[in-house]
């Protein structure tokens, strides 16, 4: 009933080989189609790709602006004007350099992750992953090791968590 290709490849999880960051804007480009609410918990290494793939991603969903990484504010937040004249509230972190959870709660990051249509997107939540409630998607990039030192290649795994599946988010539109 399950074979290899639909336990890999189903509605709720995904493998994409991503060959430059023109393959990665790509994603981002279609991740920004999903109606996602709530976190998303982006893995991987340093330089993985993972502010690469939120700019790309804050850039398709309309934001003009300049995307800072932010490493040392922790969150960025971000207003995005939409076509339909509504604002979707974006925040980036990236809690690498957290030192303990609680500081999550003196910058009101819960605040952010109970807005009801605000999407938080979070690098190195493994951080405070027994602070953070359950993201709806996990992204893990890792950055491929090839023969010919193809620096650009990254392998991505997208698992839409139980958050997700009850929102009805399904990946099977992705494609690079
Ligand atoms: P992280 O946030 O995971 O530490 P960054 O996005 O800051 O990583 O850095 C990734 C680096 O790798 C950037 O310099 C980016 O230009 C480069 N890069 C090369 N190929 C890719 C790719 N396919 N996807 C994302 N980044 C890539
Ligand atoms: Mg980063």
């Amino acid at each position: 009933m399950c074979d290899g290709q639909s336990i890999e490849n189903s509605k709720y999880l995904k493998t994409l080989i991503l060959n430059s960051e023109q393959d990665t804007k790509a994603l981002a480009e279609q991740l920004a189609t999903l109606p996602l609410t709530g976190s998303v918990w982006l893995a991987g290494d340093l330089g993985a790709g993972k502010t690469t793939l939120t700019r790309y991603w804050l850039q398709a969903l309309g934001h003009t602006g300049a995307v800072k990484s932010p490493t040392y504010t922790l969150v960025e937040p971000y207003s995005i004007h939409r076509k339909d004249g509504s604002t979707k509230p974006v925040y980036h972190a990236d809690l690498y350099r957290l030192q303990d959870p609680e500081e999550l709660s003196f910058i009101g990051f819960d605040e952010y992750l109970d807005e009801p249509e605000a999407l938080v997107i979070i690098e190195w939540a493994s951080r405070a992953d027994s602070y953070l409630p359950p993201p709806t998607l996990f992204i893990d990039m890792t950055q491929s090791v090839s023969d010919d030192n193809d620096t650009e290649a990254r392998q991505v795994h997208l698992r839409v968590s139980k958050a997700g599946q009850a929102q009805g988010l399904d990946l099977s539109q992705l494609s690079i």
